[in-house]
């Protein structure tokens, strides 16, 4: 393994234009579970029943959601960002981060000290709320002290629209900038580095074959393998928060020589 990550590093040190790509798996070491995974929300909830649609539907399924949201948004509020997290924003202090892009609604990339601007939020984020009637955002603290006040599906105080949290629902079309956004960074990237992703959903499954097809040095870090390591020019296998914990050190051990 040692090996492996001294590839990625010396990868990294060589190229400029360098994206990083997150999944799930990125954030199981701050105790966020996998939605899809067993025992995680999908299991308590079904996801059926809380579909775009169905919230704009009826009170009652956005009654459900909002419930569903809220137990979802209080175990992210007390997740921290882990060595994952602080590796990419490493990169960034270090000069070496194009963008990350990222699967994950949790808001960690930004804590661990990312800059907004390096973040693509392709499942948008739990922090905040918009109003799908007049676009206001609302900070999500705010909305969710309302909750704990016995408002069970939140308004919006200019037009009275429904109030949803910016995470893209089932049945939600994708945010088409931010996509747009990734598919265009992504095959303009020398190096592409997917951590904690298992590469099955779209569009994610498709942003390191683009990347590949722009000429980039595919790395796939994951627990697990992913139906594109034979795309990759090196996959490994093992904790994210250790691999990405010594590439990054390897980086500045290169970059500081
Ligand atoms: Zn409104």
């Amino acid at each position: 393994m040692e090996e492996l990550i001294e590839t990625v590093a010396e990868f990294i040190v060589c190229c400029s234009k360098i994206v990083v790509f997150t999944g799930a798996g990125a954030s199981t070491e701050s105790g966020i579970a996998d939605f899809r995974s067993r025992g995680g929300i999908w299991d308590k909830y079904n996801p059926e029943g809380l579909s775009f649609q169905k919230f704009l539907a009826n009170e009652d399924s956005r009654e459900k959601y909002w419930q569903m949201s809220t137990e979802m948004y209080e175990s992210l509020k007390k997740a921290r960002p882990n060595p994952v997290h602080l590796a990419i924003a490493g990169l960034e202090a270090l000069d070496r981060l194009d963008c990350v892009i990222t699967q994950n609604i949790d808001g960690l990339h930004q804590r661990a000290g990312n800059s907004r601007e390096k973040i693509i939020e392709l499942h948008g984020t739990a922090l905040s709320v918009s109003c799908l009637s007049c676009g206001r955002k609302y900070d999500r603290d705010e909305i969710q002290k309302r909750i704990r006040n016995g408002v069970k599906v939140p308004r919006c105080d200019d037009c009275g629209g429904l109030l949803k949290p910016d995470t893209i629902s089932f049945g939600q079309a994708m945010p088409e900038m931010e996509t747009t956004l990734a598919y265009e960074r992504s095959f303009a990237s020398e190096v592409f580095i997917v951590v904690g992703s298992s590469l099955v959903v779209q569009p994610a499954a498709h942003m390191p074959l683009r990347a590949k097809q722009g000429g980039a040095k595919l790395v796939i870090i994951n627990r697990d393998p992913t139906p594109h390591d034979e795309y990759a020019d090196v996959v490994i296998n093992g904790s994210a928060g250790e691999i990405m914990e010594g590439i990054l050190r390897k980086v500045q051990e290169k970059i500081g020589n």
